[in-house]
């Protein structure tokens, strides 16, 4: 299975799981079709599923266009969700598994950014190799997702979730983010080295118009504030050790920055 990164609307990214032998494709999240469309007629491949995280329109705008183009598509979505994605057919828990192209992704359910997203998790074909987790919304390179429907410990718990994931994983988010989340980073985890270098090289990569993602989760698990809240830097600054509360702080800082 090999990911294809397309690019949508202003800042997402469109991921697209392609498989050479049967020539098929699924996609995670489409956006918008005209890119996955594109993509799929210069591959002659045929769609044969739709993976959406959660039903916000940046997210799911491009079902509709994409069921009329593949009939016999399906469509993916959290059971939480019914009735917000359009053409929803499968409606999926955590622990649910779906599978593409003789690989099988294991769904975990990831609500805060809304109350029904999910995740899906690819473990690697081969193992050593790097497995693959299609996080939506709520980790991003470097941040994570505005509250919008859940609460902090809701958040904190899918994030837990999603740390617990090898770090040799790839971390497949929608959103090019990773610059201005980083900077934010910076100011809340300052003594952090590895993360100085990784916004170093963010600037360099970003200034040079290549993409940050996906990043790998053993990085983000160092660098990001939002998967860091055990660190004395970030319990220092939002003066507690209490996991929620700092982690909910930061996420208040991220808000306002
Ligand atoms: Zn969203
Ligand atoms: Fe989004």
């Amino acid at each position: 299975m090999q990911v294809i990164r397309l690019e949508a609307l202003s800042d997402n990214y469109i991921f697209l799981l392609y498989d050479r032998i049967q020539n098929i494709a699924a996609v995670v999240d489409p956006a918008e079709a005209e890119p996955v469309l594109k993509q799929l007629v210069e591959l002659k491949a045929e769609l044969v599923a739709i993976f959406n995280t959660h039903h916000h329109h940046d997210h799911v705008g491009g079902n509709q266009q994409l069921m009329q183009h593949f009939p016999k598509v399906t469509v993916y979505g959290g059971a939480e969700d019914q009735g917000r994605i359009p053409g929803q057919q499968v409606f999926l828990q955590d622990g649910s598994r779906v599978q593409f192209a003789g690989r099988v992704a294991e769904v975990i359910f990831v609500p805060g950014h809304t109350r029904a997203h999910i995740a899906y998790y690819f473990p690697p074909e081969i193992a050593g190799e790097p497995g693959d987790l299609f996080c939506g919304d709520t980790l991003f390179a470097g941040g994570c997702g505005r509250l919008f429907e859940g609460t902090p410990t809701q958040m904190l718990n899918s994030l837990d979730k999603l740390r617990s994931l090898p770090d040799n994983t790839h971390v497949w988010c929608a959103h090019e983010y990773t610059l201005k989340n980083l900077q934010f980073a910076l100011t809340v985890d300052r003594d952090n080295t590895e993360l100085q270098q990784r916004l170093d090289e963010v600037k360099a990569y970003r200034s040079r118009g290549k993409a940050t993602v996906p990043s790998l989760l053993g990085v983000e698990k160092r660098t990001n504030p939002f998967l860091r809240w055990e660190q004395p830097q970030l319990q220092l600054i939002t003066k507690s050790n209490d996991p929620v509360q700092t982690f909910a702080r930061i996420r208040g800082m991220k808000d306002k920055f």
